[in-house]
């Protein structure tokens, strides 16, 4: 049995794989692939509107927020969010605890004036910057954040109180992992390749006041609030990804919802950090205790010699995609929603093992 710990794209509940390819080719007796379907025919729009009441159902959505099914990846929307939340010549608040904020700020910087509010990178990124230390400015447009830094694996486990700023999450790698107060936010995002499905779709779920607010002139294509208006169907959507999103909601219910999942990820969290402090020393993971993020675990071993055996001995233990991010080397298990617990189990079984033959 192979077990996946790819940050992303990363592994999908086993299932929900099973499912699409039982119904690949006929989808529910059409006699085509849910490929092959109109997205404004009455099979696939019933579709597209069950998959959009199970995750407001899931995260517990309130009415006065719209939830779209976009493309472009993240990193489109780094850019498009300051178009849609930030007037000409206004500010917005970024505060940085990893690669992908810091992208964020570079990549919105065209369209809105960027304040550093906060940032960790003079600490390697090994924390989330105290809350007091935070410099935000109660005029800017918004304050984005990276709640789960999918790279440097921190993550907050608050969500930070910013005042009456609308508070802006990219929870490309935390979406779903455990219920969240949706109302405490603005605007939330995900690229869908970690926690959700395919690569190719966005979750944006934005509070419908913030809608109104794109003030310049911009294509329809990047202005949330056609997309709203229009189902999320202004364009062709990713249907596909949309079909799978929705088999992964309908997953997530039947395993009892986001408080089960907040269980699992936990003891998975729990049973892997344990494996590495308990190491005696081979194995380090360098993140603060309060910052260390349940999806992302980067570890490094105590010799950077022994790197290539221990990626050469776990793939043949069928446990794939341990290697770290190229900036910070080493190695990464990625444990989103759908890895079990007992692939960590096996995983830190192998690396006590493996210390006991190199240690
Ligand atoms: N934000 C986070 C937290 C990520 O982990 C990633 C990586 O996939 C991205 C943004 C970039 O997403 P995309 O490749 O979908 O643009």
């Amino acid at each position: 049995r192979l077990w996946n710990f790819s940050a992303g794209p990363a592994a999908l509940p086993q299932p929900v794989l099973e499912r699409a390819q039982r119904e690949l080719l006929d989808w529910q007796g059409c006699g085509a692939s849910v490929m092959e379907l109109s997205h404004r025919g009455k099979l696939f729009t019933g579709l597209a509107r069950q998959a959009e009441a199970d995750l407001r159902e899931l995260l517990a959505i309130p009415e006065h927020y719209a939830v779209l099914f976009l493309q472009g990846g993240a990193t489109q929307h780094f850019a498009q969010i300051p178009m849609n939340l930030a007037a000409e010549g206004a500010s917005a608040d970024y505060v940085v605890t990893g690669h992908w904020g810091e992208k964020a700020a570079s990549e919105a910087a065209p369209y809105v004036k960027v304040n550093l509010a906060a940032s960790s990178k003079g600490e390697s990124y090994r924390r989330v910057p105290p809350r007091e230390t935070w410099q935000l400015d109660e005029r800017a447009a918004y304050v984005h954040y990276t709640p789960n830094e999918t790279i440097h694996g921190v993550e907050f486990h608050d969500i930070p109180d910013v005042g009456d700023v609308p508070l802006v999450a990219d929870m490309s790698s935390d979406i779903l992992s455990g219920p969240i107060d949706v109302s405490k936010f603005g605007l939330i995002y995900a690229g869908a390749q970690k926690n959700i499905g395919p690569s190719g779709l966005v979750i944006l779920i934005i509070r419908r006041d913030l809608l109104e607010r794109a003030s310049r002139p911009m294509a329809r294509i990047f202005r949330y609030a056609d997309h709203a208006a229009n189902d999320s169907m202004l364009n062709t959507p990713n249907t596909w990804g949309w079909y799978l999103a929705g088999l992964t909601f309908e997953w997530l219910k039947e395993q009892g919802g986001l408080a089960a999942m907040r269980e699992r990820n936990a003891a998975k969290a729990t049973l892997l950090y344990g494996a590495i402090d308990g190491s005696g020393g081979f194995y380090r993971n360098p993140i603060e205790l309060a910052s260390r993020s349940r999806m992302n675990v980067p570890f490094t071993l105590h010799d950077s010699a022994l790197d290539a055996d221990f990626l050469k001995e776990s793939e043949a233990a069928g446990l794939l995609a341990l290697k770290g991010h190229k900036a910070l080397g080493g190695m990464r298990a990625s444990i989103y929603n759908a890895v079990p617990l007992e692939a960590v189990q096996a995983l830190v079984a192998f690396m006590q093992d493996f210390a006991k033959r190199h240690g």
